[in-house]
């Protein structure tokens, strides 16, 4: 009897890469030639000398405790939606609708899959975080990449934007702040934004989970604010301002004019309704979060501003490496400047030889003939000044080859 073949998977997977998990194997194999190794790849607070603030534990153990453990209703529980409206007004607009989900990667892939056919495209940043090519690529949809640049602060380029649109594109992403680059949109790019947007008519997908994560005294705008008129989803969650990843805690708020936006939330409310429900008992730490005293927030942002300088001090002073100051969130990405280096060849070298592990910028897109990596911030400074000397070590030798 012949064997049994071996099982295809379907081709919708094959452009699915998400290099920060993918480098994990280079990793263990430079664990393997006995390397210490410095982890500067992973946006997760908790490996790191952060901790889930203590309110948001004890309000999910009372859940539990209150047997609310069964399915919640679909779109989450009335307490969590309510915390989440007057956020949003607090950032200056008026929720549609409002979804919780488990974390903020649902409710993309929701506001994905209930908008786009496949054939049709969203205008994506380039360099962005990759699940938004990953939903793309399951819907077989394309992404239409918009660069952001270095000599622009990392701001995107309205101007390209427009130039991108054709008759099947159907959305723009804005990730704001930034992951990876650590930028904060001014308001004069975000209402250029809107504007194309009201001309195009498309949707703004808007991905905010780092909204509270701003150095320097500088402003975050949520671009449903300044966009009143024109459909908004507004991403945020429980992972990153608030230290609580694992929780799988997110929430999607469409804005704009309700007769506008009413069949798109219909086929939300269908996704959402499908999977029954995400986590019941730890929405309940969605108002302890978003309505609490926030006295975790300076701790961070001063660990993390630390954490930043240094970072932008000692990359700088890296021959062949080049950084903009990050302006929020905790990632940087830094340019290799030496022509003909290929960021994969660069960071799976980096990591084999010094155990320093960094994404490489092409798991992110990049303007096509730049090279890049992105580093993680979260480590204490000690760890960052190791990674940080071990690095320009090796890269005085391989720039040198
Ligand atoms: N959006 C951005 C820009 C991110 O960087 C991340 C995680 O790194 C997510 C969304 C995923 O968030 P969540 O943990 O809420 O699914």
């Amino acid at each position: 009897m012949a064997g049994f073949p071996s099982v295809k998977p379907a081709r919708r997977t094959e452009k699915i890469e998400y290099a920060v998990r993918d480098i994990v194997l280079t990793a263990q194999e430079a664990a393997r030639r006995g390397r210490e190794l410095l982890f500067l790849n992973i946006g997760d607070p908790i490996q790191y000398d952060f901790e889930t603030p203590r309110p948001l534990i004890e309000a999910t153990y009372r859940a539990m405790c209150e047997n609310l453990t069964g399915y919640s209703a679909s779109s989450g529980v009335d307490e969590a939606i309510e915390a989440i409206r007057n956020e949003a007004r607090r950032h200056g607009f008026e929720p549609v609708d409002i979804f919780v989900t488990t974390g903020a990667s649902e409710a993309i892939d929701f506001a994905l899959t209930a908008l786009v056919n496949a054939g049709e495209n969203v205008l994506v940043p380039y360099p962005g975080y990759p699940l938004y090519t990953a939903i793309l690529a399951k819907l077989e949809a394309q992404p239409n990449p918009y660069y952001l640049k270095e000599e622009d602060g990392w701001q995107p380029d309205p101007e390209e934007i427009e130039a991108k649109i054709n008759e099947n594109t159907r959305a723009i992403v804005l990730i704001n702040p930034n992951n990876p680059t650590g930028a904060v949109f001014s308001r004069e790019i975000l209402e250029a934004i809107v504007e194309i947007a009201r001309r195009h008519h498309l949707v703004i997908l808007s991905d905010e989970i780092y909204d509270k994560l701003v150095f320097d005294g500088q402003k975050h705008y949520s671009i449903a604010a300044l966009a009143p008129d024109v459909p908004v989803v507004t991403f945020n969650g429980l992972s990153k301002c608030y230290l609580a990843p694992g929780f799988r805690i997110g929430w999607g708020i469409v804005s704009g004019p309700k007769e506008v936006v009413e069949d798109y939330i219909e086929a939300i409310h269908k996704l959402a309704r499908a999977r029954l429900s995400t986590s019941h008992p730890k929405q309940y730490a969605i108002p302890v979060a978003l309505d609490g005293d926030h006295d975790h927030l300076p701790q961070v942002l001063e660990k993390l501003r630390r954490r930043r300088d240094l970072t932008y001090k000692m990359l700088n002073e890296i021959p062949g490496i080049s950084c903009v100051r990050p302006e929020g969130a905790f990632y940087a990405f830094p340019r290799i400047e030496v022509p003909g280096v290929s960021d994969r060849e660069f960071v799976r070298e980096l990591i084999l030889e010094t155990g320093v592990v960094v994404v490489h910028g092409s798991g992110f897109g990049q303007v096509p003939g730049t090279a890049h990596f992105r580093v993680v911030f979260l480590p204490p400074e000690e760890v960052l000044f190791k990674a940080y000397t071990r690095l320009a070590e090796f890269a005085e030798k391989f720039f040198r080859k």
